[in-house]
């Protein structure tokens, strides 16, 4: 994303610490948090075998062109180990009285210190992660005046921080299911023993701006729009995801008004 402090070491460890990988035992993997992490049922594993192990042949380089097996945030009897399910329990809640929450509530302004010299957020010690999802995180910081100068004027919000980055350069990996019925058949692509065949060894160095991938393809041996209902049918899915997106979107504020 081309932050420092959100780049892959940085997040491996704040990864580590929440997981628990059910079937995987390698040293990127969280061994014994509490939000666990399986790969799909029994059905789907056999279908996928030929599949998966392919995968693990490329997964140690993952080179530009791979194959890679992924996993799904679920517990042993396939129920969703979301993270709400795993850090909200209420005994954790009762546990800890430093943690407030306001259920139904939505924040609307972040509220600063007054003279200080530094910006500081009232009552922070350290940072504030706001977390309102991509597209309404940019809303109570705008309505707080930090956003770019000119749009916080026009709603007659006083600017605090110009930030023309705030609710800019939004980009959707747009992702589409095609489910079909399938019969696999072997195809130049692929070599006898399954794995990829690129065109030449440069191709596989993801280091080179031409080689980062323009499209993910996730194969699922069920229906991804009906749900495992058929399994029976030998539908398959092709979750068609677009890497690199040319549009780049914005989003600002309609009112100076927290519901907008
Ligand atoms: C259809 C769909 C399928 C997906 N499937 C997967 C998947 O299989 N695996 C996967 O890893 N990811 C999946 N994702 C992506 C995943 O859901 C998101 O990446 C993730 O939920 C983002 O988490 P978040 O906490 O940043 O934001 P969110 O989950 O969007 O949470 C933001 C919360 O903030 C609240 N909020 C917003 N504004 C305010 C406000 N002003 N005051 C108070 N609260 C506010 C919102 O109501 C919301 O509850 C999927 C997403 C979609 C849409």
């Amino acid at each position: 994303m081309g932050q420092s402090q959100w780049d892959y070491d940085k997040l491996k460890d704040c990864f580590t610490r929440s997981e628990k990988s059910l079937n995987r035992d390698e040293d990127h993997r969280g061994k014994d948090r509490p939000w666990l992490n399986g790969t799909l049922s029994d059905y789907a594993s056999r279908v996928l075998r030929p599949m998966t192990r392919t995968a693990e042949h490329h997964a140690h380089n993952v080179p530009s062109i791979s194959l890679a097996a992924f996993d799904i945030a679920t517990d042993q009897h396939m129920r969703r180990s979301s993270l709400f399910s795993v850090y909200l329990p209420s005994d954790l809640l009762r546990s800890r009285p430093n943690l407030n929450i306001s259920a139904n509530t939505i924040a609307t302004r972040i509220v600063f210190d007054a003279g200080t010299q530094k910006l500081r957020v009232n009552g922070a010690r350290r940072k504030v992660v706001l977390c309102c999802g991509a597209l309404a995180t940019p809303q109570p910081p705008m309505l707080s005046g930090i956003g770019p100068e000119d749009h916080l004027k026009k709603h007659g919000v006083k600017t605090v921080v110009h930030s023309f980055g705030v609710g800019s350069n939004l980009r959707s990996l747009f992702s589409s299911p095609f489910v079909h019925t399938v019969i696999f058949l072997p195809t130049c692509l692929l070599s006898s023993v399954g794995t990829i065949m690129p065109y030449g060894a440069s191709d596989l160095d993801i280091s080179k701006p031409e080689n980062v991938p323009d499209i993910q393809i996730k194969l699922i041996p069920v229906s991804g729009i009906d749900g495992p209902s058929e399994v029976t049918s030998g539908v398959c899915t092709f979750m068609v995801c677009l890497l690199r997106p040319k549009s780049v979107g914005s989003v600002r504020l309609a009112r100076a008004d927290s519901c907008e």
